[in-house]
């Protein structure tokens, strides 16, 4: 259930790369409202001609975001279904926020404040779908995009939006490595079996991500080896903790291999607020440093 888009009406524009099994370009849809011609600036992704079966869950994908509405979630124009599958979706200005921390951390622009309301808004987005019983499936730093950056003082917000969670894990459990390279974002009971896949796994893969967030670019796990990071999970080991204490507890709870043990994203939204209130202390007495 989503809105088919003609072929015909895009241009398609630069390359901006890959995704794990799709081509990924800028483009423009026109197209005509009570006689008037519209241009629109959209984000479209390729299906590779290689990846038939997995059309169905990369349309799944795109069924989901089409059926929802919320300010923090990429909004999805529609799909073109022909040779190939095309997702058309909003382009968001900034791209992804794993390659926005690694670049704006060496320039020094993100302070503790922006990083909290980044993860307050993925929370937001988190909560909408939680409470509609949606299970997105595939959360990391490199699935929230950036629409806006917002300035370091503070005085306007950044603001993101999540991306789609593209080819379901469900019906990737025979491309093992695939799986495997998404620790420590996949929860540990999807690598053990993906049909697992439930609204804690969200949890647990927010909980990733907002140790991404705050862990100045650093890919998390990103020295291992594949075999390695598999070990990680069996010894049910952490990631090193934040050395901001009420944070670690947060990605902790998040992180817990209980899937039951793991907060709802209320709560969670809750924390945030509290670390809010709390990090924007620490950061008027200039003990910034100590997050
Ligand atoms: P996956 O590998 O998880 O299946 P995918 O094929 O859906 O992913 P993404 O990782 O979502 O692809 O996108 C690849 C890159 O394209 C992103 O890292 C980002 O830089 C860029 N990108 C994706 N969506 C958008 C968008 N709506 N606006 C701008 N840039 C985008």
């Amino acid at each position: 259930t989503f809105h088919k888009i003609q072929l015909e009406s895009l241009t398609w524009g630069e390359s901006l790369g890959q995704g794990s099994f799709t081509q990924i370009y800028r483009g423009v849809q026109r197209d005509q409202e009570g006689g008037e011609q519209h241009q629109t600036e959209v984000l479209l992704k390729v299906l590779d001609s290689g990846q038939r079966n997995y059309s169905a869950s990369f349309l799944e994908a795109a069924s989901v975001m089409s059926q929802v509405s919320h300010k923090h979630l990429v909004l999805l124009h529609g799909v073109s279904i022909g040779k190939d599958s095309v997702m058309v979706q909003e382009y968001v200005r900034h791209g992804a926020l794993d390659t926005y921390l690694r670049r704006s951390q060496a320039e020094g622009k993100v302070t503790t404040s922006w990083k909290l309301q980044v993860a307050k808004q993925l929370a937001y987005a988190l909560n909408f779908l939680e409470d509609k019983k949606i299970v997105h499936g595939n959360v990391s730093a490199k699935k929230v995009l950036l629409a806006r950056e917002g300035d370091a003082a503070g005085r306007s917000p950044p603001f993101i939006k999540l991306s789609d969670p593209g080819v379901s894990i469900t019906v990737l459990a025979p491309e093992r490595e695939l799986l495997v390279d998404r620790i420590p974002w996949v929860a540990p009971e999807c690598v053990r079996d993906p049909a697992a896949l439930a609204l804690e796994a969200d949890r647990w893969s927010f909980g990733a991500t907002l140790w991404e967030i705050f862990g100045s670019g650093a890919v998390p796990l990103g020295a291992l080896e594949p075999s390695k990071k598999l070990d990680f999970y069996l010894s049910a080991l952490q990631l090193p903790p934040p050395k901001w204490t009420e944070l670690a507890n947060l990605v902790a709870q998040c992180m817990d291999y209980q899937p039951r043990g793991r907060p709802s994203f209320r709560a969670i939204l809750r924390d945030l607020n509290s670390l809010i209130t709390s990090g924007g202390r620490l950061a008027g007495r200039g003990e910034d440093a100590r997050l």
